[in-house]
């Protein structure tokens, strides 16, 4: 329930070499329409959370 815990950066890359960094909440939208616009592939949030690392 800190601070720390809440804005943890978490980083994603794709295979394509996309590379997107931020919050959840910020970053989950970004990696959603990187993977419309460049794949045409429909992320889930989950998805998108299996994806990502600490920054
Ligand atoms: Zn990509």
């Amino acid at each position: 329930m800190s601070e720390e815990a809440k804005a943890a950066e978490l980083v994603v890359r794709c295979d394509c070499g996309f590379e997107a960094r931020g919050d959840e909440e910020k970053l989950i939208p970004i990696v959603q329409k990187h993977g419309v616009d460049a794949h045409n592939m429909q992320v889930t949030r989950e998805q998108v959370l299996a994806m990502a690392r600490p920054a």
